[in-house]
This record gives C-alpha cells, sequence and structure tokens, in this order.
C-alpha cells in the first residue's frame, strides 16, 4: 500500500483538513482514549494514518527494530500502544531509507485500531472512511521563513547594543 508522499517529510508537513473542512479527535477503537487529532494529521495510506503528534496516551516502546515487510520497510521503528487498554496502535518511524524520508519522526497509527470523532456533528465515523486533505506548506513555508529572518535581524541590532555597552570592552 503507499502512503500519500505529496509532500517532503514528517516534519515539513502541515497540519491538514479532512474533506470539508471537519475537525476530527482520534481515539482508541477498544477503550477511546483520545490518541491525536486531525490538526496533526500529515499523510495517509488504506491502513495508516500518518501524524506528527499524538497525545500521551499513546506509549512508545522502547525497543527498536528493523522492519523488513510492509509500509515501513527497511524503517527503524517502535511499536505504539494505548496507555487506556495496552491494544497495538501502530508504530513510530525514528530512522528511514532516503525512499522513505517522509516517514521519519512520523507517528503510524494503525486505521484498524482507530476511530475518529467528527467534532462538528459530534458522532463517530470509523477511521477507514476518512479521507484527509493534505496540502503542502508551501505559503506557510514563506511566511516562517519571512519571520525567521525578521527575527535574526532584530537579535543581531541587539546583539550590536550589547556589545557596543559592554563595560568590559
Ligand atoms: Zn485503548
Amino acid at each position: 500500500m503507499e502512503l500519500d508522499t505529496s509532500v517532503e517529510s514528517a516534519a515539513d508537513r502541515q497540519p491538514s483538513e479532512v474533506g470539508a473542512k471537519q475537525l476530527l479527535t482520534l481515539h482508541c477503537e477498544q477503550c477511546n482514549s483520545v490518541l491525536g487529532d486531525s490538526l496533526g494529521v500529515c499523510g495517509q495510506s488504506a491502513e495508516h494514518i500518518m501524524c506528527v503528534k499524538v497525545t500521551n496516551n499513546v506509549i512508545i516502546s522502547d525497543e527498536m527494530k528493523l522492519e523488513l515487510e510492509g509500509e515501513t520497510t527497511q524503517c527503524i521503528c517502535s511499536s505504539l500502544t494505548c496507555s487506556g487498554c495496552v491494544s497495538a496502535l501502530g508504530r513510530v518511524v525514528h530512522a528511514a531509507p532516503r525512499h522513505l524520508e517522509m516517514l521519519r519522526s512520523a507517528f503510524l497509527l494503525s486505521r484498524a485500531k482507530v476511530k475518529c470523532y467528527v467534532l462538528d456533528s459530534g458522532g463517530t465515523v470509523r477511521s477507514s472512511d476518512v479521507t484527509f486533505d493534505l496540502k503542502p506548506l508551501g505559503g506557510a513555508m514563506d511566511e516562517m521563513t519571512r519571520q525567521v529572518r525578521g527575527h535574526l535581524g532584530r537579535m543581531s541590532r541587539i546583539t550590536t547594543r550589547w556589545s557596543r555597552k559592554d563595560p568590559c570592552r
């Protein structure tokens, strides 16, 4: 199954919207613990929802292993479990080969283990019925770059002022 790789990497992905701009929370199928929300979703496949962020209810195993098959073949991953019911939820990718670099640092929640609560309608849907609309960062990255450059300029001016006032010099 192919993962949606429309943008460069997990860290470069923008929080997404679901279908008609609906906000969802992601819950454990077994015990309803909140695992994340649609703002943290950065990718998807038929089997997984890819997230940049999950809640503390998602426990990351200390054990790392090299995956030998499936979507994360050749990736070093740790398994994820639910803190509420200890159900297996999926895996987090620590390292990935270049052709799967978009998976690095991503939490892959198994659709079979996750259900979604739609905030607008107050209804629960199977995560397998949800398609997340993913948008590349584009303008948001340009805006962030502009802000960082602004901060750097201000820091540079402050540093210059301090160095002129430094009595030790
Ligand atoms: Zn659970």
